[in-house]
């Protein structure tokens, strides 16, 4: 019952830096996990069902898309509904991911203090491998990160997350209306990233609404710019990947998928 797009479950050697597993121990089996919330339908190897218990256990790799789509979802739902369950944070998951990790989402995120995706999307140990910069710029750095998580870590979903208020882009957007030249800084890398899409925003929109725009296309350009990457498309073409856009809100903690 595995999903059509698992990854081979042959033997790999272990990655320069301890950057994944060493042997993968099997794919665990799938039931429909999808719509029925939650993993409760999750098996083990052996077959056997696993039986949903007080502390919550994902399968140690998921090579679906949808599959880690709906657990962000749901994890962002417990955050926002103050139901959140902090997984895989407990001494034995540290151990065990200390093994190798097999996070099944990439995050690119900004760095802003109120947006960390581990708390947004309720997730652990293990679970995110997480690439921040204020306003979630798709530098050489950043891309390279991702793409190690795609091609070495195999994560099959990549988020841009792009949030409410962002300073990164509202900083990029004063400098759009007043015409003001480079600081002279590194911000400057920043803004000269983010200014193309803040210059699509329309200018008749109020301040915050063209902020939110703003921040809008801002996901939306990371988006296509990751898609647009050979390796990325690649991998997204063979199944093996999606990648989609989201924005935070900073009052409700609900995160938005575009
Ligand atoms: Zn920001």
């Amino acid at each position: 019952m595995l999903p059509e797009n698992a990854r081979p479950t042959t033997d790999r050697e272990p990655e320069p830096g301890g950057g994944t597993a060493t042997t993968r121990r099997g794919l665990f089996r799938w039931g429909a996990v999808l719509g029925g919330g939650a993993l409760a339908t999750a098996c083990g190897t052996d077959g056997a069902p696993v039986v949903p218990g007080a502390v919550r256990e994902r399968p140690e790799e998921i090579a679906d898309p949808d599959v880690a789509l709906e657990l962000l979802r749901e994890g962002n739902a417990r955050f926002a509904g103050a139901r959140e369950q902090h997984p895989a944070r407990a001494e034995e998951r540290r151990l065990r991911v200390a093994e190798g990790q097999h996070p099944f989402a990439v995050v690119l995120s900004c760095s802003d203090s109120r947006v960390p995706p581990e708390l947004v999307f309720d997730q652990g140990l293990g679970d995110l491998f997480v690439v921040r910069t204020a306003g979630q710029v798709v530098a050489p750095p950043v891309l390279g990160s991702i793409q190690y998580g795609v091609e070495h870590l195999h994560v099959p979903l990549l988020v841009v997350l792009g949030h409410e208020g962002c300073g990164a882009v509202s900083a990029t957007l004063e400098a759009v209306e007043k015409g003001s030249g480079p600081s002279g800084t590194a911000i400057d890398s920043l803004v000269d990233a983010i200014r193309p899409s803040v210059e699509r925003a329309p200018a008749g929109a109020g301040g915050a609404d063209r902020l939110a725009e703003a921040v809008r296309l801002n996901v939306a350009d990371g988006v296509a710019a990751l898609s647009a990457d050979p390796l990325l498309a690649g991998a997204v073409q063979a199944g093996h990947l999606r990648v989609v856009g989201a924005t935070y809100d900073l009052h409700d903690g609900e995160v938005a998928f575009l």
